[in-house]
């Protein structure tokens, strides 16, 4: 039954108006616009909407429970979850969603635990202190813009995502820049809605990952549940890979064994070095991915393909590609192929460059980009391997301002939003650090080691292992919030995480 037979079409107006929904409103308007785009046909148009109201609503219950206490804590999340028999996750996405908005004023309470000279001072969670603003809500202008104010003041990542999520097909990322064509735009927030760059909260990513309802911090690799260093054993893949070969083994066993249908990575375009977004369809085409890339690459942008829907997928990208899709699983508001999506498979990042940026170090190292075989960051180096076997190295320090500025405030080294994650930190030459997130990655790579796929052994046996891992993931999280405090103390917009 469509929503115009279930309710009238002015009665869903009036429910998003009551809402103050003024993302619900657009897109509800916007029907015939949408439809005629064809991204969503009209059922998906329809499940989308339905979704949309059915967690407006519980927000809006959550802001009304909230209102008639002069002060809410971690007790009171508890009893709203109960009330509404939904996970306390699920209450903290919409609290994070409702600070947002600046409907609610959210304070976040620490135990202190003093350190000594070997360890530092921590802090432990001890309650949230809640209060909702006596403001009138329809006088609060929608958070909900579009993400042109992410591009426009350097904090877009280049996911890809806002470009797959938008309704009428407006938006394009290219070479880590995002453009939106304004007279097509409907402003319905979407792209704001889905963007790990807007507000993310990433206590309730990590606490989804770990299925857990404890608040509590989470180190600097995030949540994970066993750590191995492994290489893989299929003879195509251990002759192309740059390190162990472990992420191209798993899409080689799950198109195997029928597990997804088609996968999302990246490959090298006609010009060498500028990657671009690939749609694999079978353990074939995994060879065409083969090698790191240091070029910004939006791969999620394929997700709007009409030759996904319906199909089992798995999206093999970095960090910030996870939190967006792990955001979008916490944040549902049923895209379809979002929901495809079976497998994350991320990929370690430290920072990504523009191609113009990968020209001028090859012209430090006085190499033409052409000629380069293989680039690699290993021990604070930048490292080119030529075809004719030269190796050239530069320090990073000396072309970190070459990096994207987009990337500075990233926080996350370890795709720590994946199921699985995959990188070469902490692990011999050769060989890949996995570490393990999910159940589902966890399954995943016992059936790799089962199957005979893969050499695995535990973390701890190799060297440098796992504190090298941490250390270097901490210095991306301190430097992260020093450029996020930078910009702040200018004025300037950052991402809220
Ligand atoms: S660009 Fe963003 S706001 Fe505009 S129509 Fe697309 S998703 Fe909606
Ligand atoms: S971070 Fe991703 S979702 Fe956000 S604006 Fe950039 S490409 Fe779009
Ligand atoms: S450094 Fe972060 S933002 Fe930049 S490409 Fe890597 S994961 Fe994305």
């Amino acid at each position: 039954m469509s929503l115009e037979e279930k309710f009238s079409w002015e009665f869903l107006k009036n429910v998003a108006d009551a809402l103050d929904s003024y993302r619900i409103r657009v897109l509800i308007d916007a029907k015939k616009d949408v439809l005629e785009v064809g991204i969503y046909d009209e059922l998906q148009y329809e499940t989308i909407l339905y979704k949309m109201l059915d967690e407006e609503i519980l927000k809006y219950s959550l802001f009304n429970f909230l209102k008639n206490k002069s002060k809410a804590n971690c007790q009171d999340l508890e009893i709203f979850s109960k009330e509404f028999s939904i996970e306390l996750n699920k209450t903290l996405s919409l609290l994070e969603l409702l600070k947002n908005e600046q409907l609610v004023d959210v304070k976040e309470l620490y135990d202190k635990i003093e350190g000594s000279e070997d360890n530092p001072e921590t802090l432990i969670f001890k309650d949230f202190s809640i209060e909702a603003t006596n403001g009138d809500i329809s006088k609060i202008k929608s958070i909900y813009e579009p993400v042109k104010v992410v591009f426009e003041s350097k904090n877009c990542s280049g996911c890809g995502l806002c470009a797959a999520i938008c309704p009428v097909n407006c938006l394009h990322i290219y070479n880590g820049f995002g453009k939106i064509d304004e007279d097509k735009c409907i402003r319905c927030g979407l792209c704001y809605f889905v963007c790990p760059r807007t507000y993310l909260p990433v206590r309730v990513l990590n606490m989804t990952q770990e299925k857990t309802s404890e608040i509590k911090e989470y180190q600097n690799i995030g949540h994970f549940i066993e750590a191995y260093s492994a290489r893989t054993k299929v003879k195509e893949i251990s002759e192309i890979c740059q390190d162990g070969g472990i992420s191209s083994t798993c899409l080689h066993y799950l198109f195997d064994r029928n597990k997804i249908d088609l996968a999302l990575g990246a490959k090298m375009s006609n010009t060498l070095w500028r990657p671009e977004p690939v749609l694999l369809k079978n353990k074939e085409d995994i060879l065409s991915t083969a090698g790191t890339k240091y070029v910004n690459n939006p791969n999620l942008q394929l997700l709007n393909l009409n030759e996904l829907k319906d199909k089992k997928i798995a999206v093999v990208g970095v960090p910030c590609q996870m939190q967006a899709l792990l955001k979008s699983k916490i944040y549902d508001i049923g895209f379809p192929s979002l929901n495809n999506n079976e497998y994350r498979i991320g990929i370690f990042c430290m920072e990504s460059f523009s191609y113009e940026s990968l020209l001028k170090i090859c012209e430090k190292l006085n190499v033409d980009i052409n000629d380069a075989k293989k680039m690699d960051i290993n021990k604070g180096k930048f490292f080119v391997y030529t075809k004719k076997g030269e190796e050239l190295n530069i320090p990073i320090k000396e072309i970190s301002h070459l990096g994207r500025e987009e990337c500075e405030m990233c926080y996350d080294l370890t795709s720590e939003s994946a199921d699985i994650s995959i990188g070469s930190i902490g692990s011999p030459s050769g060989w890949n650090t996995v570490l393990i997130r999910t159940e589902k990655g966890k399954k995943l790579y016992d059936e790799l080691v089962s199957s005979n796929l893969i050499e695995s052994k535990p973390i701890e046996d190799v060297k440098p292992g796992l504190p090298l891992l941490q250390r270097i993931a901490g210095s991306k999280k301190t430097n992260s919030k020093k450029h996020i405090n930078s910009k702040l103390e200018e004025n300037k917009r950052v991402p809220n995480y």
